[in-house]
C-alpha cells in the first residue's frame, strides 16, 4: 500500500454515505420549517480569528489548531469550529442590516488536532446553526424545539435536554471571583492543564474531564447562585417557554460551555440510542461575540451537532438502502449491445437508473452480475428480441418472466417501479 489517509482523518464510503445524505436533507428540511436559510463559510480563516472568539486559554486554541503560514508568511488556521466565521461573515457583509433575526445554518469539516488515543477525529463534521439580533429567550426555547424535532426525525431514541445559564458580562465576574477562591484552595488536587489556566479561566475546569478535576469541583459554587437580575430573568422565561413547547429538559448548574464567548443560555442535547449517555449536539447564547469582533451590538445564539457520533448512534438501527441500479440490460451479441447501449441512456434521461455490463461479458456472467449489485429488473436482448421488437422482462424478486414490446418499454417500466414504491 503506497499512499494511506492521515491519522484521524478518515474516507466515509457508500452505503454509509447514504445514511449521511439522509441526515443532512433532514436537517436541511427541518430547518427551512424554522426559517434557517444556509450559509457556506471557507475552511481557511486568519488564526487571529479564532483565537479571539474561541479564546486563548481553551484547549482548542492552546492544542488542537491546525495552524500554519501561507506562502506570503500569513497565519492560516483550518477552521476549528464553525460560528467564529459565520460571525465574521455576518458582519463583514453587513447582514445587520437585513431585517432580524438572520438565521443560518452551515454543515461541513472542521478539523483539530486532536489525541488519537481518544478515538476522535481530526477532520470531523459539524451542522449548526446561529441566529443573530434577537435577545428574547423564546428564541433559545425554540431553537432547542427545532434541534429535537430534527434528532426525532432521523430516528435518535432516548433523547434528553440540559439546560443552564452562565451569565453575562455584569454577573459572572462575581461568580469568576469565587469560583477562582474555591479552586485556589485545593489548587494541588487539579490537573497540570487546570493548575496552569484555572486563574485565566475557571469556568473551563468545571468541563474538565479529568477525574480528580471532576471531583474537586463537584462541590464548587454554582453560577445559577450568582445571576443578576435581568440573566435571572431571562433565564426563567427561557424555560418557561420550554414547557410552552412541550419540552422535557433539566437544568444541569455545572454545565458550562468551554468556549470563552458563550453568556447566559447554554444547552446540551444527549441520546442514550447506544446504553450509555452520549452527547449529540452543544450549543447557546454569544450576545458579545458580534460587537468584540467590531460589529455592532447584536445578540446571537446557536448550536452544533457533532456528525460523527449522531451517525455511529443511528447506524445500529437504520439501514439506508443501497441505490442499485433499477433497471440492468442483459445483451446477446453486437447488435443488442448497441440497442441497450442506446436503451441505457433513455433510461436514465426518463428517471430510471439503469445499467449495462459494458464488459463483453458472457450471458451468463451478465445476469450474475445483475443479481450480484441487486437489479430488481432485468432485460434481456437478443437478436431475436430485435427482430420482433421485444424485450424479455425478468422482475428478480418474483422470479417471473414475460415479453414486453419496444413501443410500451418505459411506461410499464414506470407503472412497475411506482406499484412498488
Ligand atoms: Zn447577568
Ligand atoms: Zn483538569
Amino acid at each position: 500500500m503506497k499512499y494511506r489517509s492521515i491519522k484521524g482523518v478518515q474516507d466515509i464510503l457508500p452505503p454509509e454515505t447514504f445514511l449521511w445524505q439522509f441526515v443532512e436533507q433532514t436537517a436541511r428540511d427541518v430547518f427551512s420549517l424554522y426559517g434557517f436559510k444556509e450559509i457556506r463559510t471557507p475552511i481557511l480563516e486568519f488564526t487571529e480569528l479564532f483565537i479571539r472568539s474561541i479564546g486563548e486559554t481553551t484547549d482548542i486554541v492552546e492544542k488542537e489548531m491546525y495552524t500554519f503560514s501561507d506562502r506570503a508568511g500569513r497565519s492560516l488556521t483550518m477552521r476549528p469550529e464553525g460560528t467564529a466565521s459565520v460571525v465574521r461573515a455576518y458582519i463583514q457583509h453587513s447582514l445587520n442590516q437585513l431585517p432580524p433575526p438572520q438565521k443560518f445554518y452551515y454543515m461541513g469539516p472542521m478539523f483539530r488536532y486532536e489525541r488519537p488515543q481518544k478515538g476522535r477525529l481530526r477532520q470531523f463534521h459539524q451542522t449548526g446553526v446561529e441566529v443573530f439580533g434577537l435577545d428574547a429567550p423564546e428564541v433559545d426555547a425554540e431553537l432547542i424545539e427545532m434541534l429535537v424535532v430534527f434528532l426525532e426525525r432521523v430516528g435518535l431514541d432516548g433523547l434528553s435536554v440540559e439546560v443552564n445559564s452562565i451569565g453575562c458580562s455584569s454577573c459572572r465576574p462575581g461568580y469568576r471571583d469565587r469560583l477562582i477562591e474555591y479552586l485556589n484552595k485545593g489548587v494541588s488536587d487539579l490537573c497540570s492543564d487546570c493548575q496552569r489556566r484555572y486563574s485565566q479561566n475557571p469556568l473551563r475546569v468545571l468541563d474538565c474531564k479529568v477525574p480528580t478535576c471532576k471531583e474537586y469541583v463537584k462541590d464548587a459554587p454554582v453560577i445559577l447562585d450568582f445571576l443578576c437580575e435581568d440573566c435571572k430573568d431571562h433565564f426563567n422565561a427561557f424555560q418557561s417557554a420550554l414547557k410552552k413547547l412541550g419540552i422535557t429538559y433539566r437544568v444541569n448548574p455545572e454545565m458550562v460551555r468551554g468556549l470563552d464567548y458563550y453568556t447566559r443560555t447554554t444547552f446540551e442535547v444527549t441520546s442514550s440510542a447506544l446504553g450509555a449517555q452520549n452527547a449529540v449536539a452543544a450549543g447557546g447564547r454569544y450576545d458579545r461575540l458580534v460587537e468584540e469582533f467590531g460589529g455592532p451590538p447584536t445578540p446571537a445564539v446557536g448550536f452544533a451537532v457533532g456528525m460523527e457520533r449522531l451517525i455511529a448512534l443511528l447506524k445500529e438501527k437504520t439501514q439506508m438502502p443501497d441505490q442499485c441500479p433499477q433497471v440492468t440490460f442483459v445483451s446477446i451479441g453486437d447488435e443488442a449491445r448497441e440497442v441497450a447501449f442506446q436503451l441505457v441512456s433513455r433510461l436514465r434521461k426518463e428517471g430510471l437508473r439503469a445499467d449495462m455490463d459494458l464488459r463483453s461479458a458472457s450471458v451468463k456472467s451478465q445476469m450474475r452480475r445483475a443479481d450480484k449489485v441487486g437489479s430488481p429488473v432485468v432485460l434481456i436482448i437478443g437478436e431475436e428480441e430485435i427482430k420482433r421488437g421485444v424485450f424479455k422482462f425478468k422482475d428478480m424478486k418474483a422470479s417471473e418472466e414475460r415479453e414486453i414490446s419496444r413501443d410500451e418499454l418505459i411506461g410499464f417500466l414506470k407503472d412497475f417501479f411506482n406499484r412498488d414504491g
